[in-house]
């Protein structure tokens, strides 16, 4: 904690995760007095129990399955098991690695920190541990929490990715309860480690919000990974006892497993935080803001994961950045919500940016909309890797490319290239002159622009 600051402020940040700090961040550079109000860690959800600790899994359970594949590239390798002190030793390194470099520059750019539980009390005050704090810019970052289903109580082997993330043994079984983004990645994680996993999702495919091609092409390699799904049949009840949890759907299929992970999205972290007292509109927990992220009462705005849209770290550290230019008087550009990039760091991993194939037609019409899906079959670097997957593309006919999804190992990686593409508004005949190293996979996205400018090089036409 920094000594005794005052309590009067430009700018007073609830919730010190990817929004909230950002957003102080950025503020503070720009000269403000910021105060950041944080009950638990800061960092947040990200950090701690989110993007950092899952993908320090995720990489371990691809150097698992390395040495369960070595033989297939001529090398000696034996996969043993997994030493779950070893495997959280080394996520927890990582993370606190992280932490203290984020509070070293919390501090560096003189931003007060205040640690404890903030009510907002006034629409220019916070009251954390009985001390006013007051702004003339309120920003609300909050977050978010797991949520879970009526009568579904998180206990025991029914656990969230909060309890998963401190499991100390890899389970035998485990049945995920929803195939979004953080159902399909502890799969991947708990499968790769050598557990039984079956995901069950009410909706018709895993990763629904994603092109319908990549969510086809993901249930396709979960099967062939041993990845048992149920699809499009909702959960209706779970018992636990000491032998593991037994989960009914509403078709009366059961299943049981050593635990359950409740995998059903997050809720806002917005109750009893005083917002709706000061004239905030919230609707299902989430505050409502205009495109500015302002509430419309008073100097307050929010920012994150409690902002209804896309809950990802970035697009909070987008929105922190975007609040205090305008704060600043800057005239920051607004945020482009379907040109945030999403990962899936499964394996396979799956990342997008822009439009589906459903939604551009459903916003330009079928007629208008064109296709491209480059296999990455046809990819050296892919090959090397013994990767399987492709790319798709979806533009406007005659019109800029609006979507980038891709398949495979490591497309992640690609998507930078796929959000400056789809976010510039580029034609494929203007990415298609753009020349691409090889042997990478990053050709594999200049391949797909070749052809759908009409020149496929190695591909068919
Ligand atoms: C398992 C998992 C994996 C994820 N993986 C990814 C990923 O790979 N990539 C990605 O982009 N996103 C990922 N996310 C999502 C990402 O973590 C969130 O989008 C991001 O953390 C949201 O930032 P935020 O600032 O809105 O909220 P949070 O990070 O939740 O931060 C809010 C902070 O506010 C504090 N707080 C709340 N109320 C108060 C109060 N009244 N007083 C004081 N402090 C308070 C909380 O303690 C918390 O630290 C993942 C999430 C989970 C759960």
């Amino acid at each position: 904690m920094a000594e005794t600051p005052g309590t009067d402020f430009d700018i007073v940040v609830l919730g010190g995760g990817s929004g909230g700090y950002a957003t102080a961040l950025r503020a503070a550079q720009l000269g403000a007095k910021v105060a950041l109000i944080e009950a638990d860690k800061l960092g947040g959800t990200c950090l701690h129990y989110g993007c950092v600790p899952t993908k320090a899994l995720l990489h371990a359970a691809e150097l698992a399955d390395n040495a369960r594949d070595g033989s297939h590239f001529g090398v000696l390798s034996e996969f043993k098991g997994i030493d779950m002190a070893g495997v959280n030793s080394y996520k927890d390194g990582v993370v606190s690695g992280l932490y203290k470099g984020l509070q070293g520059l919390i501090k560096s750019r003189a931003i007060t920190v205040f640690e404890g539980w903030g009510t907002l009390v006034a629409q220019d005050t916070v009251e954390v541990n009985g001390q006013r704090i007051t702004g003339r810019n309120i920003v609300l970052a909050t977050g978010s929490y797991s949520r879970s289903l009526p009568g579904l109580e998180i206990s025991g082997r029914v656990l969230t990715s909060d309890q998963a993330l401190k499991l100390n043994y890899v389970p035998k079984s485990v049945i995920v309860l929803g195939g979004g983004v953080i159902g399909s990645e502890f799969a991947s994680v708990w499968r790769s480690f050598g557990a039984d996993v079956t995901i069950v999702e009410a909706l018709p495919h895993l990763v629904p919000n994603e092109d319908e091609s990549l969510s086809k092409a993901l249930e396709r390699a979960f099967r062939k990974r041993g990845i048992a799904f149920n699809l499009g049949d909702r959960f209706s009840g779970v018992t636990q006892d000491d032998s593991g949890v037994h989960v009914t759907l509403e078709s009366g299929k059961t299943f049981d497993a050593d635990l359950l992970l409740v995998a059903v999205g997050r809720g806002a972290r917005t109750a009893d935080l005083g917002f709706e007292a000061q004239g905030v509109t919230i609707d299902r927990g989430f505050v409502i803001t205009d495109d500015k992220l302002h509430t419309g009462v008073g100097n307050i705005w929010a920012v994150g994961d409690i902002v209804p849209g896309l809950q990802l770290a970035h697009r909070g550290f987008a929105q922190g950045i975007f609040v205090a230019e305008q704060i600043l008087g800057l005239n920051p550009a607004a945020i482009v919500e379907s040109g945030i990039p999403r990962v899936t760091y499964s394996d396979p991993e799956i990342a997008s940016v822009g439009l589906t194939e459903a939604k551009a037609k459903e916003q330009f019409g079928a007629d208008s909309v064109e296709t491209l899906e480059y296999n990455l079959g046809g990819n050296g670097k892919s090959k090397i890797l013994a990767t399987q997957g492709f790319i798709k593309l979806v533009r406007q006919k005659d019109g800029p490319v609006v979507g980038v999804h891709m398949i495979g190992a490591r497309v992640g990686e690609l998507i930078g290239e796929g959000q400056l593409i789809v976010n510039w508004e580029a034609y494929p005949e203007d990415v298609a002159a753009l020349v691409h190293a090889h042997p990478t996979q990053n050709e594999a996205l200049g391949e797909a622009f070749l052809a759908l400018a009409g020149k496929p090089l190695h591909a068919h036409n």
